[in-house]
C-alpha cells in the first residue's frame, strides 16, 4: 500500500492492554483464571448502575441525550460545579483526545511526567506536539522538575494524581507552589482516576482549585472506585471557556446512553463506593504485609494498585504468574524492567495472587 503517514503518527507505540482473562483461559487453556493487571474493581460494576442500565436498555433504539443533562447535572450537585464546566467523554481517555485536539498544535510541547499513564504520550504525538518527558523523582511527579522545563514553546502539563503506576500523589503544598511560579497560559491537567482511594491527607484535590480563570482541568472516572470500566464514562471538569472549545469538537454522542445513566445511578451508590474504597485499604494492607514475608521490595500507594520489585525479569515473572492464572502487569513498557503492578482484588484473589508469586519467586 502507498500511503504517506505524518511521522509523528508513526512515532507512536500502540497502548499495551492488560492481558484479557478470556485470552489467557483460551491459550492455556486454563480457568478460574484471576486478573489483577488494570486496576478495575474487583467487587464488579456498581449495583445501582446495573439496576438503571436494565431500565434504560428499553429506550436503546433512541440516540443518547448528546447534552448529557442527567449525569452532568448530578455531577455538578456531588462535587459543587456548574453544569457548564463539566464535559463527558467515552472514558476520562476521550477527554484527553479532545483536550490535545482542541488545544495542541504541531511542534507545541507538553510537559509528562514518566513513568506516568502512556495514554499522554500517546495523544500528544497523535496531533504532532511534542512529548518533553521529566523523569519522577523518587517515585514521585517532580513539580519543580516540570517547572524547569517550561518554554514558549509549552501548551500543556500532565499531572496524574495519584500517579499510575506508582500511585504516589502530588501535596497540596507543592501545587499551590507549582501554580503560582508557572506562565498563566499552560493548561494544567490534573488525572484523579484514583483520587477516592487516597488516605493521605495533605494530598491535592484540583477540584479544589477549579476557577474560571485558571486553564485547570481536573479528569475524573466511573472506571475504577465505580466498576464502570467495560461501559466507557468519564468527565473533565474545566473553565466554561474550555468546555465551550471541547465542546465544538466533541463527536455528538459520545456518552452513550447506557452509561450516562450508569453513571448517574452510580454516584448515588454510596455504599457501594465506601464498600469499594475499604476493600482496596484492607486489600493494600494485606498485600503489604505478605510482601514484607516475602522479602520483596515493594512502594506504599494511595491508588488501588502498587508496585513491587521482583529483581528479576518482569516479563518473566508476568509470563510465569500467566501459567498459574495469575495476570499482573510486567513494568518494562513503562521502564521499570524488574517491577510487577498489581492491582487490589477480592481477598480469596490476593490470597491466590501471594501464593502463585511465592511460588514464581522460589522456582
Ligand atoms: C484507568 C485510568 C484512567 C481511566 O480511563 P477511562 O478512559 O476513564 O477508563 C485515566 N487515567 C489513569 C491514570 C488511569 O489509570
Amino acid at each position: 500500500m502507498k500511503i504517506s503517514v505524518p511521522d509523528y503518527i508513526l512515532s507512536i507505540k500502540a497502548y499495551p492492554p492488560g492481558k484479557p482473562l478470556e485470552a489467557l483461559e483460551r491459550e492455556y487453556g486454563i480457568d478460574n483464571s484471576i486478573k489483577l493487571a488494570s486496576n478495575e474493581n474487583p467487587l464488579g460494576p456498581s449495583p445501582l448502575a446495573l439496576q438503571a442500565i436494565e431500565t434504560a436498555m428499553k429506550k436503546l433504539h433512541r440516540y443518547p441525550d448528546g447534552s448529557g443533562h442527567d449525569p452532568i447535572k448530578k455531577i455538578s450537585e456531588k462535587i459543587g460545579v456548574a453544569p457548564h464546566n463539566i464535559v463527558l467523554g467515552n472514558g476520562s481517555d476521550e477527554i484527553i483526545a479532545m483536550l490535545v485536539r482542541a488545544l495542541l498544535q504541531p511542534g507545541d510541547e507538553a510537559i509528562l511526567p514518566r513513568p506516568s499513564f502512556l495514554i499522554y504520550e500517546i495523544m500528544v504525538r497523535s496531533v504532532g506536539a511534542v512529548p518533553v518527558y521529566v523523569p519522577l523523582k523518587r517515585l514521585s511527579i517532580d513539580l519543580p522538575g516540570i517547572e524547569n522545563r517550561i518554554t514558549s514553546r509549552t501548551r500543556m502539563v500532565f499531572i496524574c494524581n495519584p500517579n499510575n503506576p506508582t500511585g504516589t500523589v502530588v501535596s497540596k503544598k507543592e501545587f499551590n507552589e507549582f501554580l503560582n511560579s508557572i506562565p498563566p497560559g499552560i493548561i494544567v491537567v490534573v488525572d484523579e482516576a484514583y483520587i477516592e482511594f487516597v488516605r493521605d491527607p495533605n494530598c491535592l484535590y484540583s477540584m479544589d482549585y477549579q476557577d474560571d480563570n485558571r486553564p485547570l482541568v481536573t479528569l475524573r472516572t466511573f472506571s475504577k472506585v465505580y466498576g464502570l470500566a467495560g461501559l466507557r464514562i468519564g468527565y473533565g471538569v474545566m473553565p466554561k471557556e474550555l468546555s465551550e472549545l471541547l465542546n465544538r469538537i466533541r463527536l455528538p454522542f459520545n456518552a452513550n446512553s447506557l452509561a450516562q445513566v450508569a453513571a448517574a445511578a452510580a454516584l448515588d451508590d454510596t455504599m457501594f463506593l465506601h464498600k469499594t474504597i475499604h476493600l482496596v485499604h484492607e486489600g493494600l494492607d494485606f498485600l503489604y504485609d505478605c510482601m514484607e514475608r516475602l522479602g520483596l521490595e515493594y512502594f506504599p500507594s494511595q491508588a488501588n494498585f502498587f508496585l513491587i520489585n521482583v529483581k528479576r525479569d518482569a516479563d518473566e515473572i508476568f509470563e510465569n504468574m500467566l501459567r498459574k492464572g495469575v495476570i499482573v502487569r510486567s513494568m518494562t513498557s513503562y521502564g521499570y524492567p524488574e517491577y510487577i503492578r498489581i492491582n487490589v482484588g477480592l481477598p480469596v484473589e490476593n490470597v491466590r495472587f501471594v501464593k502463585a508469586l511465592s511460588e514464581v519467586i522460589q522456582s
